[in-house]
């Protein structure tokens, strides 16, 4: 070939020869993650020279759902989608999500690590490295929360790190010697608890000895009692739930906490625990951005009446589905509350059955159901959407 075909090329070569190798160029946004992650990687023996090596982390404006990009040039150079920067300010759990992606980037750009879409028996993703090419329909989000945050940073510099012990499908805490304070049976309209009654949003009616609450509107109803149980004691809450849903991805469930009287923003602390009849199971607060993980449950029961179970001790909340032990994860909210209730999706209706707040006793472990003849002080509210689509992505 003539050297004219080869001129072009030579001057793209001569554009990257004027880069500076060692470029060291942090946006301030992102200082303090990078300072934790080289504080991560000295305790591992592991010590950068960044700002004599070099490295570039900067914001951009990133397509398809991408919020974070690491290039393999010289040096490493990361973009960060500004817009999600921005997007999770204004979530409770915003400095682990900016963490998460930078020690993702970094993960790529410092350790060479690639995706792994490893599951965990538990369901949960096996690293915060998940990524790339998706698995069983499993969304990225990533857990990255209290006791998982350090297995994650564990897994994250070295690959063969054992599998954590939150993620054992074994229970390991005790969740017996709680006993009923709280009863609702929905035999009658005498133990329903809620109002029986038809707006022109809704409609409750008791039939076969359940609750029925029938939605007729495009939104999704929060429906709570105040049971005067605080969820920073420890508790045990059961209810019996069954809903037909035609979009099997619509979720329903449990809610517990605090719902705040006037605000109808996505940023209510109340914690959820909801299940959708495409066997999904996902767990959060609403006062962060999403859910904090999707996991696939066959204890699920499609279509069918499912066993909703979660048991608080200390910190932890334990999530069981048909008697099934599924997963455990720490309480988000700090504040006092005595909400218990459910959530009804979009022009959905759902059944409910012995609805059961349960507190420890000091004398046996014996459950001794009260039957709850008093109508409970209770609220529904309607959410546009109970928590964000969320479809990000990583590179
Ligand atoms: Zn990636």
């Amino acid at each position: 070939m003539k050297l004219s075909q080869y001129f072009p090329f030579f001057i793209v070569l001569l554009l990257f020869s004027c880069k500076d190798p060692n470029e060291y160029r942090v946006a301030s946004d992102f200082a303090e993650y990078l300072n934790r992650f080289e504080t991560e990687a000295a305790k591992r023996g592991k010590n950068f020279d960044l700002e004599n090596t070099g490295l570039i982390i900067e914001y951009a404006d990133l397509k398809n759902d991408y919020i974070g990009l690491t290039h393999y040039e010289t040096p490493i150079r990361i973009e960060i989608d500004k817009t999600y920067w921005n997007e999770v300010s204004t979530s409770a759990d915003v400095d682990e999500l900016r963490e998460c992606l930078i020690f993702h980037e970094l993960g790529h750009g410092l350790l060479n690590r690639g995706h792994i879409n490893t599951i965990l028996e538990n369901g949960d993703w096996k690293s915060i490295m998940s990524g790339g090419t998706k698995v069983e329909n499993k969304t990225w989000n990533i857990n990255y929360r209290g006791v998982r945050r350090d297995y994650y940073i564990d897994e994250l510099f070295d690959e063969s790190t054992p599998e954590p012990e939150f993620s054992s499908k074994t229970l390991l805490a005790d969740t017996t010697g709680f006993s009923g304070k709280v009863y609702l049976s929905f035999d009658d309209e005498a133990h329903a608890g809620w109002n029986i009654e038809t707006t022109d949003n809704y409609s409750t009616s008791i039939q076969n000895g359940r609750l029925k609450f029938e939605s007729k509107v495009d939104k999704t109803f929060l429906v709570f009692g105040n049971t005067g149980i605080d969820v920073q004691s420890d508790f045990s809450f059961d209810l019996h739930i069954e809903s037909q849903t035609t979009d099997p991805s619509l979720r329903y469930g449990i809610i517990f906490g605090y719902v705040p009287k006037d605000s109808t923003g996505a940023t209510d602390p109340i914690e959820y625990f909801t299940i959708s009849n495409d066997q999904f199971m996902y767990m959060g607060n609403r006062s962060c951005r999403t859910y904090f993980s999707q996991l696939y449950k066959e204890s699920i029961i499609i279509n069918g009446d499912n066993w909703l179970k979660v048991v608080k001790i200390g910190d932890m909340i334990y999530y069981f589905i048909n008697g099934v032990y599924e997963y455990c994860s720490e309480m988000v909210t700090k504040e006092s509350g005595s909400t218990f209730g459910f959530l009804v999706p979009e022009n959905g209706t759902v059944f409910l059955n012995d609805f059961i707040i349960s507190q420890k006793s000091a004398s046996s472990g014996v459950m001794s159901k009260v039957k709850q003849n008093t109508k409970m002080e209770f609220g529904v509210k309607e959410i546009n959407q109970f928590i964000p689509k969320n479809t990000y992505k990583y590179y």
